[in-house]
């Protein structure tokens, strides 16, 4: 597809390219197996001589074309569909790190990401130091060790909100050269193309905007193909040199620019699964055909009710990057000058039992786990998302024991507003 598309046409017409006769709608490849005329083609696609599909677990063409969309809108040069978010953030590491390796993470990613990365890989022997984002570089330098394979953060925090300095991590990130992995799920490519700030690999919970109906749990890995693996063979061996898994192919040598996606997808969605089923990748790609109208609302609607809330007697305390008095509110102009997301964070005068009264008191707002679809809900991460880390994580973290995370959706914001309303008004 031609590059010179607005992010609106390739939304729509970016993936699936049909030839003469052929469906106009992508169409959902709902097979497991492929077939062949002779075995000898069968074992060229095996020995990845040719490309072409053999197996969904590996590769579906109705997974491939909604990959080939998001990697466009985000400016990269591969990218694949995984079963979830926590399956992309895994394997995004994975792929480069084994049992010895070390990682840096942000602390303020998401809690699913925090507990996968110290806790869950910990066991797997890889080892991960939690850096504060805002720190200054002079202090994030020290958590680099010579065993240091990639620094992994998000670019809107969820729940905190902080915008990551990417400019800054990715900086470190290649003098210490690593990639900088970013999960750009709350601003989506929409709102924020991490690759332009330097980063390396992006990966996403499409669960979210991108779904954007609370439908389909899934997740995406792209690559930049900008980091340039080959230059540090001692650091990145499973890329740089023979995969016996593969009769002894170097990724980096046989597949250039794509050898990270390729890896992952021929040794780690083999051996370990996680696709995301092609009924999932077909909702997701209706959801991707209006992701930039819905992103603009959720932005509007967000800012909206942001103000109101900051201007409320009751609350406490608002935190939303499009806010003048929020302390991101330079980076996200820097970053995302045309909106950050939907999701707002705030705290009650009245506290954590104002703030559960409240919750229980909301008509339109539901209480849900879930963020960053079309309808507005509400959460307590101290309660729910993060009810695994003690109040010292939850600090670092950046999530407050009061906080209450505020999806927006794209109800008509007097709706939205009155809802809050009338839940405030009957608390203290
Ligand atoms: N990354 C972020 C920023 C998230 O908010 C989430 C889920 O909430 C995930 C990753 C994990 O995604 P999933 O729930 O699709 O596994």
């Amino acid at each position: 597809m031609n590059r010179q598309y607005k992010k609106e046409t390739i939304c729509i017409q970016s993936g699936w390219q049909p030839k003469n006769g052929e469906p106009r709608v992508l169409p959902i490849y709902q097979s497991t197996t492929f077939k062949y005329e002779t075995s000898e083609q069968m074992g060229r696609l095996f020995d990845l001589e040719e490309s072409g599909y053999f197996y969904t677990r590996l590769q579906n063409p109705t997974n491939d074309c909604v990959a080939a969309k998001i990697c466009e809108l985000e400016g990269g040069v591969a990218a694949m569909l995984t079963s979830s978010g926590q399956a992309a953030t895994y394997y995004s590491v994975f792929n480069i790190c084994e049992a010895g390796d070390h990682v840096i993470m942000s602390a303020t990613v998401y809690g699913g990401t925090f507990n996968l990365l110290t806790c869950t890989m910990k066991k797997m022997g890889i080892a991960c130091t939690v850096v504060d984002p805002d720190a200054p570089a002079e202090e994030i330098e020290k958590a680099f060790l010579p065993n240091t394979k990639c620094v992994f953060a998000e670019t809107i925090a969820n729940p905190a909100l902080v915008v990551l300095d990417i400019e800054k991590f990715a900086r470190l990130a290649h003098e210490h050269q690593v990639p900088l992995i970013v999960d750009n799920t709350f601003a989506t490519p929409i709102n924020c193309n991490p690759f332009k700030w330097g980063a390396d690999i992006v990966t996403h919970s499409t669960t979210k905007y991108m779904d954007g109906h609370a439908m389909a749990v899934g997740g995406c890995i792209v690559d930049s193909g900008k980091f340039d693996w080959s230059a540090y063979p001692d650091k990145f061996p499973g890329l740089c040199t023979p995969d016996e898994s593969y009769h002894g192919i170097t990724y980096t040598e046989k597949f250039g620019k794509a050898a990270y996606i390729t890896k992952a997808t021929s040794q780690l969605m083999r051996d370990l699964g996680s696709i995301q089923s092609p009924q999932n990748a077909f909702l997701l790609n209706v959801g991707l055909e209006t992701l930039p109208l819905r992103m603009e609302r959720h932005c509007y609607n967000a800012q909206k009710t942001a103000e109101f809330l900051e201007a409320h007697e009751k609350v406490a305390w608002v935190n939303y990057p499009g806010l003048k008095s929020n302390r991101y509110y330079e980076l996200a102009q820097k970053y995302m000058p045309n909106g950050t997301c939907g999701v707002i964070s705030f705290g009650l005068k009245g506290g954590r039992d104002a703030a559960a009264k409240m919750m229980d008191r909301l008509e339109l707002a539901s209480i849900v786990t879930h963020v960053a679809d079309a309808r507005t809900s509400v959460l307590h991460p101290a309660s729910h998302t993060h009810r695994q880390m003690n109040d010292e994580q939850l600090k670092e973290a950046g999530v407050a024991p009061d906080l209450i995370r505020l999806s927006v959706g794209l109800e008509h914001i007097d709706d939205i507003i009155a809802d809050l309303e009338q839940a405030l008004s009957d608390i203290e």
